[in-house]
């Protein structure tokens, strides 16, 4: 492809997601397809010549589109939402388009040095404690996924519990961690790979309202402790997956720090909301967190992969990862003066996605990122309003962002029942999870398409749903 002919297949691309944003809502939001259909409309073997660029273009609506699960279409109330924006998409096609590797500050200056200076931004459009901006001894970096930081972050915990020991000789057997029953899988995940064992987790139980009990956490590290372990780290979270939870981060950084615990902040969805200087409650006791990850790819307008991964203490950090091989040596880091960021991450390799988010920071401004939030959490507390209104239904949550945890008051299969026919419809899609031993509707709002019609016509459908039975 020529740059010319970029040139034109590109404009029929930019084209295509154009008239794709238009459209999207018209979709059944949840793809309908069946296992292996998709591959059923593959030819076996890979073309001997190359195609012209209208035929691969056709194939998206032909073959690709019927097996899209339309997460940017209005009626998308499942999961968490994968926000997209125009700017956020150009910004990934720019970086695309550059072709930049960004594992070292040498390897691109502007790379680096744009994404220290976003996150600082984050730092201060959020009000994070300072201590995790670049001016300070901590710092941020963009990572693929909150699930990556919050493995870096228990690396890092590791190696300041056995004081250096475990890079060398490996993890050993007695480390343990610490999360609420709702913390997320990717824990679960990242002491298995970090090699704390999964049996070296301990879900702590929650208190009524689905938040970290901080006096079960205690007492779980004082049992360790006199069996011999040594407690490692704690992940709490604000916002849980499974309702919103927001774990007392203040209580448990106390309890962390009268026992020498790394205590790592989980807000992949909910940290967004601190752009609202009305919801900036929800960071209390932050500023004594060892690190912290949020993802602007959930709510902040940012197209999927962009974690912000935040630390107070780089040099922690740079220990636990950072190898020196002759073929990477150059002046720039030996000067000491420059960030490289593959020391704040599991591979060398990286992307330019501080693109995007710059992009979407100055084209919608922090206004126009707090309008955005601010319209999905009132949704949500209007929605929610309605459910309490009504006789049949109960709300089985706190919902102080925009997701709504919802039942009927008929019993687990009369909900099973409501999320089928809600996701039949093709208008709609929702998950569910089990609060307290009861199956709960998830209604998670923060599509950018989404308005209030959408949300009360899903409301509609979730009460035809309970009576059609
Ligand atoms: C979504 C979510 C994650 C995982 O995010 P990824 O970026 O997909 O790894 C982790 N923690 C919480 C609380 C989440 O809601």
């Amino acid at each position: 492809m020529t740059p010319e002919e970029f040139r034109q297949a590109g404009h029929a691309a930019i084209d295509w997601i154009a008239d794709y944003m238009k459209t999207v809502g018209e979709f059944p939001v949840l793809s309908k397809v069946e296992p292996g259909e998709i591959r059923d409309r593959l030819p076996s073997s890979p073309p001997e010549v190359g195609e012209p660029w209208e035929a691969v273009l056709a194939d998206l609506d032909e073959v690709i589109l019927p097996g899209i699960t339309h997460w940017q279409s209005p009626g998308f109330f499942a999961y968490f939402p994968a926000n997209s924006s125009g700017p956020a998409v150009l910004g990934d096609l720019l970086s695309s388009g550059l072709g930049v590797q960004g594992m070292l500050w040498a390897t691109s200056p502007a790379a680096t040095e744009l994404e220290t200076h976003v996150l600082d931004w984050l730092v201060d459009m959020c009000g994070l404690p300072e201590k995790f901006s670049s001016r300070s001894a901590g710092g941020g970096v963009i990572h693929d996924s909150a699930s990556s930081a919050t493995l870096v972050a228990l690396l890092a915990a590791r190696e300041r519990a056995t004081h250096g020991q475990a890079n060398r000789h490996g993890a050993g057997g007695d480390l343990t961690v610490y999360t609420s029953v709702h913390g997320h899988s990717s824990i679960d995940k990242a002491v298995r790979i970090a090699g704390y064992g999964a049996e070296r987790l301990r879900h702590v139980a929650v208190r009524p309202d689905q938040s970290m009990d901080p006096d079960a956490l205690e007492e779980a590290i004082i049992a360790d402790e006199a069996e011999g372990f040594t407690p490692a780290a704690v992940v709490a979270t604000i916002g849980t997956t499974s309702s919103t939870a927001i774990d007392p981060i203040a209580e448990i950084a106390e309890v962390a720090s009268n026992h020498g615990l790394w205590l790592h902040v989980d807000a992949a969805y909910a940290g967004t909301a601190a752009v609202l200087p009305e919801m900036r409650w929800i960071l209390d006791g932050l500023d004594r967190a060892d690190s912290y990850v949020f993802n602007p790819h959930k709510w902040m307008l940012t197209n999927f992969d962009c974690s912000a991964f935040f630390v107070a203490d780089r040099a922690h950090l740079i220990d636990t990862l950072s190898i020196q091989p002759e073929y990477l040596r150059n002046k720039a880091t030996e000067s000491g003066a420059v960030i490289d960021y593959r020391d704040w991450q599991i591979p060398l390799g990286r992307r330019f996605r501080a693109l995007k988010l710059w992009f979407v920071i100055r084209s919608f401004g922090v206004e126009g990122i707090r309008a955005h939030v601010r319209r999905s959490i009132d949704m949500a507390q209007e929605l929610a309003g309605w459910v309490e209104a009504h006789p049949d239904f109960e709300i089985a949550a706190p919902h102080p962002f925009s997701l709504v945890c919802l039942r009927h008051r008929g019993g687990d299969a009369v909900n099973k029942r409501i999320l089928e026919a809600v996701n039949a419809s093709g208008e709609a899609f929702i998950t569910h999870t089990v609060l307290d031993g009861a199956y709960t509707l998830r209604v998670a709002i923060g599509a950018p398409t989404t308005t209030i019609d959408h949300v009360r016509a899903l409301w509609e459908k979730i009460q035809a749903a309970a009576t059609a039975g």
